[in-house]
């Protein structure tokens, strides 16, 4: 399969190619379809296996169809959860790498730096939302983020979130989201704890495995 055969929109086309990508990897093949029917998806896969473009480049070829050239104010209609610092930077590039002939635009937000010019790029309008969620809770609490519009939920290395002590958190912020959300689950394991996380959240999902 060649990434062509995806019916992704022209401006994501040229982005994936010009990063070289020619072919969809394994995850991307049989998640990006999955992702642009609407599905739930729960994908057991490592990093390295290209799992980030797996959910990236169908979020941003949905978002792109919804808001296009709107000139409306911005509102967070996909929010990408992740462990660490490290991984929010990654998937933020990720985005901004596939998106950069829309006109969406991502945050990444995470603890220990000032929140400041978090917030002030928060007022002025993000389509996505990439966050770890100590910070992301607490900006939630504080009023600056509203999930009302919100299309699709991302739960990345949810087995890490997990280890990591960050499952409550993680249910908090689930349930601060929209219940007809599209969700999405991505481990590279599957405890018990990450399978029941997956039934309590997530509606018929389609399974993907690599
Ligand atoms: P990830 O598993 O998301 O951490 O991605 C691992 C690496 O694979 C990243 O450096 C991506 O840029 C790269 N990558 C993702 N998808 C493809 C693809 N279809 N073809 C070639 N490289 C890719």
């Amino acid at each position: 399969m060649l990434f062509e055969d995806l019916s992704l929109s022209k401006s994501i086309q040229k982005a994936v190619y010009e990063e070289g990508y020619t072919h969809p990897t394994p995850i991307q093949e049989q998640a990006i379809p999955l992702v642009l029917s609407g599905r739930d998806v729960i994908g057991c896969a490592q990093t390295g296996t290209g799992k980030t473009a797996a959910f990236a480049i169908p979020i941003i070829h949905q978002l792109h169809r919804i808001v296009g050239s709107s000139k409306k104010a911005k509102e967070i209609r996909a929010l990408i959860v992740t462990p660490t610092r490290e991984l929010a930077v990654q998937i933020g590039q990720n985005f901004d790498t596939y998106a950069k002939y829309t006109n969406l635009t991502q945050i990444t937000l995470f603890g220990g730096v000032s929140q400041i010019p978090q917030v002030d790029t928060l007022k002025k309008g993000v389509d996505v939302v990439i966050a770890t969620p100590g910070r992301l809770l607490d900006l939630h609490k504080q009023g600056f983020i509203n999930f009302d519009h919100l299309h699709t939920l991302v739960l990345d290395e949810a087995d890490q979130m997990l280890d990591m002590g960050f499952i409550n958190d993680v249910k908090k912020i689930v349930k601060l989201t929209p219940s007809n959300r599209q969700t999405l689950l991505f481990s590279a394991t599957m405890p018990i704890a990450i399978r029941e996380l997956a039934e309590m959240f997530l509606k018929d999902p389609a399974k993907v495995e690599v």
